[in-house]
């Protein structure tokens, strides 16, 4: 992956423009390639890095039917010649397999489809030694690529992003990706993730407890925007997203980063920024999931 072709691109002119004198600015890693898009190939990267350290042949994790990260796992483990396995979560017959599952496949990745129940035991050590006995070749990565290893990758996308910005604003699944640039950016620039679940608030928690003492703050998470929960849609929600490719020249995805810039318009009306600021939002990807 070449990062320095990532741009990032300024939305101050039109619909997202404001009359504080803030600017908003997307970095653009939806850009980087069709499936391996977003913060994935960042999150992912150490990881079959140490995959193919130990000399294992496969890569294993989890994930729902919509998981972005299983397809860019799928295409990265192929990419660098390792077998992959999904484990889904819930079982559904070959005539519903959704567009994310179906693109799995074509990446070559085995899917093994496991009960909600089962599925639930995800981060269980005891679970976990029982799978690596039965797939002893495979380094197992936590659903969402949730692991050190995970927060090391996505810390890099703080590179990319001007020492000038004064809050960065994501989208946040497992948190990954908000724990690994709250560990790596200055520690005056903010970071607000947007949670596009029911609750998400919880994530808060869950995302301090990965971060060093003095990294713990000039954070939060919000799940004000979250439409229904997760993967849902309300009628604004597509208008808004339409509205945001005609004036912007480019998509958001619906599960995440639609929801994100529906809050950081909101927030721009509502005057929650100061004046002056540099906004930096990240499209994580996910474009595939539209399809
Ligand atoms: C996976 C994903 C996220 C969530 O990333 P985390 O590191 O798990 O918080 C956000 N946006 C998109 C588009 C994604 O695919």
């Amino acid at each position: 992956m070449d990062n320095t072709n990532i741009p990032l691109q300024s939305l101050d002119r039109g619909w997202f423009h404001n009359r504080q004198g803030i600017s908003v600015s997307m970095l653009r890693l939806d850009l980087t390639d069709a499936v391996i898009s977003g913060n994935k190939p960042f999150k992912l990267k150490y990881s079959l890095q140490e995959a193919q350290r130990l000399g294992c042949k496969q890569v294993l994790t989890f994930g729902g039917a919509y998981s972005n990260h299983l397809v860019a796992t799928a295409a990265m483990a192929q990419r660098q010649g390792l077998q992959s396995i999904g484990l889904i979560r819930g079982l559904q017959s070959a005539a519903q397999e959704t567009h994310t599952l179906q693109q799995c496949r074509a990446f070559g990745m085995q899917l093994q489809p496991v009960d909600r129940e089962a599925y639930s035991h995800k981060t269980d050590p005891a679970f976990l030694a029982q799978l690596q006995q039965q797939y002893p070749d495979a380094f197992i990565i936590p659903e969402g690529g949730a692991s050190a290893l995970g927060r090391q990758g996505a810390a890099e996308i703080a590179q990319l992003i001007p020492d000038s910005t004064t809050t960065v604003c994501l989208s946040v699944g497992t948190g990954t990706t908000l724990a690994g640039l709250r560990e790596a950016l200055l520690a005056n620039v903010s970071i607000i993730g947007f949670a596009p679940i029911k609750g998400g608030a919880y994530l808060i928690n869950e995302v301090a407890a990965f971060l060093s003492p003095n990294a713990n703050a000039n954070w939060t998470i919000t799940d004000a925007y979250h439409f229904g929960g997760f993967g849902k849609m309300t009628e604004e929600l597509t208008y808004f997203m339409q509205e945001f490719e005609q004036n912007c020249g480019f998509a958001l995805d619906r599960v995440y980063t639609a929801k994100m810039m529906y809050g950081v318009r909101q927030m721009l009306q509502l005057g929650r920024f100061a004046q002056g600021e540099n906004i930096v939002c990240i499209h994580t990807g996910g474009l595939q999931g539209n399809g």
